[in-house]
């Protein structure tokens, strides 16, 4: 595996045509703007994301330490969002999680808390893209059934009392302060911005920039491939104290060969969009779907990926950052 990005016309060890066939951006930024209205060099960076840390069916302690062993590789700092209390069970209760998260912190990457439960309505109400997916089904009926009910739940102050609940559950168990935050299902609303500005958190990482990942995953068809640039990015900010670090999409949700290169040429798009409009690159993955694709898809999607980022880089004479989330804070 780990098969270059250059080898034009031919297919690797995963049957998969491989070729550099991307689209170099023209010409150079020479300033970014990152960050309200201030000025700074130029700055390339990837911020890679796991959500779902701790949520049966989606997380194993295999799994997440596979993870890490692949960052290692790749020399890189991710986030990783984690459900304090998944399944009803707290962090704390967990020691194999704990100490792989410990691990992870020691290496760089930082923690976040993605819900509290990780019910689908506990935040807001999933973006249409996600409960179109195949999976979403119960997700769906509920929400024509229960609406009302679910929206009078979603007041800022039983916003705020879930997410200092999941917040403390984190912090106890891991000795460090949270400062980030990724709804479950991407379910957001207004009043989850207030919140959080309210909770004191640094960081939100729930909305989105690019829904064709989603789109390739429900086998939609044609797929479009959706501009993204510096306002969009702008669109996404609260205008508070409350950073806002949109993701783009799901690239590796198991992925398989068929949707290998649509999938690739899409990350590509969205990663060369990002260099452009001067904006941090977020890819979404999650802990065992990225191992539960067909055999090496998941990884070598990023591999791939990573190494175009960094030729592309390069090419510009400049130098990829691979950061998490709370570095990108000071970043922007
Ligand atoms: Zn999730």
């Amino acid at each position: 595996m780990g098969l270059g990005v250059g080898n034009r016309d031919q297919r690797d060890d995963l049957g998969i045509e491989v070729h550099s066939g991307s689209p170099r951006c023209k010409g150079r930024t020479n300033a970014v703007l990152l960050g309200r209205g201030r000025q700074t060099e130029t700055k390339m960076i990837v911020c890679a994301t796991v959500d779902d840390v701790c949520l049966e069916g989606y997380s194993s302690p295999a799994h997440l330490a596979s993870l890490l062993d692949f960052f290692r590789e790749q020399k890189l700092r991710a986030t990783f969002f984690v459900v304090p209390k998944a399944g009803g069970i707290p962090l704390g209760d967990r020691p194999d999680y704990v100490g792989l998260l410990r691990e992870a912190m020691s290496e760089g990457h930082a923690i976040a808390q993605h819900g509290l439960e990780h019910d689908r309505f506990e935040t807001g109400i999933p973006p249409k893209m996600v409960l179109d997916l195949p999976h979403e089904g119960p997700a769906r009926e509920r929400l024509a059934k229960d609406r009302a009910a679910i929206e009078d739940s979603l007041r800022v102050d039983a916003l705020r009392a879930r997410l200092s609940e999941g917040r403390r559950i984190l912090e106890d168990a891991l000795g460090v302060e949270i400062q980030g935050f990724r709804a479950p299902c991407l379910s957001i609303c207004s009043n989850l911005f207030d919140a959080l500005e309210a909770e004191g958190f640094r960081f939100d990482s729930s909305r989105h920039l690019q829904e064709a990942g989603w789109e390739i995953i429900s086998g939609k068809e044609p797929i479009a491939f959706r501009p993204i640039t510096r306002e969009d990015f702008d669109r996404t900010q609260y205008p508070g104290r409350l950073r806002i670090l949109p993701l783009t999409t799901e690239y590796t949700w198991y992925l398989t060969r068929d949707k290998f290169q649509i999938t690739m040429d899409l990350a590509r798009h969205d990663l060369d969009a990002c260099f452009q409009a001067g904006i941090p690159f977020v890819p979404l993955c999650h802990v065992s779907p990225v191992h539960q694709g067909d055999a090496g898809c998941g990884y070598e999607m990023y591999r791939r990926l990573l190494d175009h980022a960094r030729k592309t880089a390069a090419a510009r004479g400049d130098e990829l950052q691979t950061i998490n989330l709370v570095e990108a804070c000071d970043a922007v």
